[in-house]
């Protein structure tokens, strides 16, 4: 297993409620160490784009609400199988059927307030990252 780099959202319902630090800590005991942390409050333009697959979905323009409401913490993740081993700390997209300590079980709320992004492969990793960070702003 290599090292890899993915892409970590803590979103709107987890920073009001002030969980950046618990659910940072929680990313470091698992072996995913942030590289670059970035606090921001995403236009209306940023979170169409960066959510565009899900543009036909019906939850759409309520995401795009969700996701700029107030202000998000953006990372870059690295650690071995950084992409799958993120997944996993996450927990199931719907917080009622996320396993026990995961980040959406202890955190999250509903399944559109879920706490975290993270990407779902290598690909979307990269792409992700490059959405929002710059490499020089990124420091293993
Ligand atoms: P994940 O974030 O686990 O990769 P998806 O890519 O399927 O999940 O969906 C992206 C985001 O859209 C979810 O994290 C959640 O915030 C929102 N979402 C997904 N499904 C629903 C739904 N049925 N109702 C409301 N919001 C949803
Ligand atoms: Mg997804």
């Amino acid at each position: 297993m290599a090292t890899e780099r993915t892409f970590s959202i803590i979103k709107p319902d987890a920073v009001e409620n002030n969980h950046v630090g618990a659910i940072i800590a929680h990313f470091e005991k698992n072996g995913l160490r942030p590289v670059a942390i970035k606090r921001k409050q995403l236009t209306q333009t940023e979170a169409e784009g960066f959510y565009a697959v899900h543009a036909e979905r019906p939850f759409f323009g309520e995401l795009v609400d969700f996701m700029t409401r107030s202000p998000v913490v953006l990372m870059v993740l690295e650690g071995e199988d950084a992409v799958k081993k993120n997944r996993e700390v996450m927990g199931a997209t719907n917080p009622a059927e996320a396993a026990e300590g995961t980040i959406r079980k202890m955190y999250a709320q509903s399944i559109g307030e879920n706490s975290v992004h993270g990407s779902d492969s290598p690909e979307n990793a990269a792409i992700e990252i490059a959405y929002f960070f710059a490499a020089t702003e990124i420091f293993s």
